[in-house]
């Protein structure tokens, strides 16, 4: 490998050890030149003055007053240390909450005080991609990008829309497919004034034409094929960690998209344990939606491996040659999540070697009542979300996760993103509910919170509230 010819402390690099060609952070690449495979953002950690102690992060909430203490991304910035100090671009992303919730935890199975809820939607656009986009905005000021762009199912533009229009650094251009896109999202792209083109096709066409797009134009791409916006993501463990007085949980559930935060998370454990910072790692729970579940179908079923950077590839070609063959499309009402080829898929297998992780999917029905006992318990989630807590709640009942063991499902985004599939969960229009869920094979809401009608009577709602209260 080349890493000892380096004299930057901060490099790129291929994540195929075979190949383990290195290039500056001064490069904008989105995949390795040489061979193709994805790129890692690497530190040379012996020669960094790299924190012996977590309580280097602790001492910086007494400096608050400095954005760069005051951002749950960058009061980590010894971890992510790719940025010089005056690059950094914050807009106070990662004031996030880990929390017990017992009555989730009833429903998962679990005894009392070990679920914990990581909730995400508390970042500035809603959702955990702020986080990455920090970073990534970070990178682009270093290395003075004017125009931004991203393929996205909703939370991804977002972010870039608001980090666009905070910031002024660079033009957004947002990249959607037509049909699926939660109107919660849309409006915050649209909102924050960023450039939206819409194209003929869904998710995963969107991603091959802005990956074309930025290679031929030089348009950044924020997408979590740039290795700089995972090196944000990393930052939710660290969080989680710090929530937990520095212990280590047993378990991490996360929804799998594009497997971008999975794979950062791996990523966060492996060095942090290089560091000496920790000495276990937790087991990490990536779940798929039914309807677009090729990471379940190729790791559960069909059992591809990272195997040392040498996973034999031929499986996924033929796996989407058949997806292909028989015009099959990623299809559920958890959006986020609703992708087909996930970009970061050598990644992701990498943390489930790392962290000897497991894949499960949920079915639509799982995940909207999971959802709704999120909802419950007072922390509002998107469906997509809501995919962590129903995938743990399946591996208690497989007895692969035990009743007392320590759980942190990540709540990837807010509840207000996706109201649609929330209004017609809990609705008492039978039309409404058959249109937007039925359809979709969702035959009861087990949870549902009806809203209950009455004559415009004073009597009748004093009978009703009696009745109901
Ligand atoms: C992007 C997103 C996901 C999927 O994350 P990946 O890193 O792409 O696997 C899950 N939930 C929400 C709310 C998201 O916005
Ligand atoms: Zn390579």
């Amino acid at each position: 490998m080349a890493v000892a010819a380096r004299t930057d402390l901060a490099f790129q690099q291929c994540i195929a050890p075979a190949c383990g060609a290195t290039f500056s952070v001064d490069e904008v690449l989105t995949s390795c030149p040489s061979c193709g495979n994805l790129l890692d953002v690497t530190y040379d950690w012996d020669r960094l003055p790299a924190p012996s102690s977590f309580e280097v992060f602790e001492r910086k909430w007494m400096r608050r007053s400095d954005p760069l203490a005051l951002s749950g991304v960058w009061r980590f910035h010894e971890l992510l240390p790719f940025a010089p100090r005056e690059s950094v671009v914050t807009i106070g992303e990662g004031q996030t909450l880990l929390s017990v919730s017992d009555g989730v935890g009833r429903y998962v199975g679990m005894n009392s005080g070990q679920l914990h809820l990581q909730y995400e939607g508390l970042n500035p656009s809603g959702s955990f991609k702020d986080n990455g986009m920090s970073a990534a905005f970070s990178h682009a000021r270093m290395i003075g990008a004017t125009r931004a762009a991203c393929a996205s199912t909703g939370n991804t533009s977002a972010s870039l829309a608001v980090y666009c229009a905070v910031t002024r650094l660079m033009r957004g251009i947002i990249f959607i497919g037509s049909g699926k896109i939660s109107y919660g999202k849309l409006s915050q792209a649209l909102d924050y004034g960023a450039l939206t083109i819409q194209i003929a096709g869904d998710f995963d066409d969107a991603m091959a034409r802005v990956k074309e797009v930025a290679s031929k134009t030089g348009i950044y791409l924020v997408n979590s094929v740039n290795p700089f916006r995972l090196e944000g993501q990393k930052t939710i463990m660290y969080r989680v960690l710090e929530s937990l007085g520095w212990e280590v949980p047993d378990w991490i559930v996360v929804p799998g998209g594009n497997l971008g935060n999975s794979s950062s998370f791996g990523k966060a454990f492996a060095e942090l344990r290089h560091l000496g910072l920790i000495d276990r790692i937790p087991r990490l729970a990536v779940i798929n939606a039914a309807g677009a579940n090729t990471l379940h179908e190729l790791f559960h079923n069909r059992g591809l491996r990272w195997n040392g950077g040498q996973a034999d590839l031929a499986p996924v070609c033929h796996y989407y040659d058949e997806l292909d063959r028989e015009n099959k499309r990623a299809d559920t009402l958890a959006s986020a999540i609703e992708i087909n080829r996930p970009v970061n898929l050598n990644k992701c297998l990498r943390a489930l070697e790392v962290c000897d992780g497991v894949v499960r999917e949920v079915t639509e029905q799982e995940i909207l009542d999971a959802k709704a006992q999120v909802g419950a318990g007072g922390l509002g989630c998107e469906p997509a979300s809501a995919a962590s807590v129903a995938g743990a709640r399946k591996l208690v009942n497989e007895g692969v996760i035990g009743r007392d063991d320590r759980v942190v499902c990540i709540l990837t985004g807010h509840q207000l993103k996706d109201p649609n599939a929330t209004v017609a969960y809990h609705t008492t229009d039978q039309n409404l509910f058959n249109e937007v869920l039925g359809s979709r094979g969702v035959s009861r809401a087990s949870f549902a919170n009806r809203a209950v009608t009455v004559g415009n009577r004073f009597d009748d709602i004093i009978q009703a509230i009696d009745l109901y209260s």
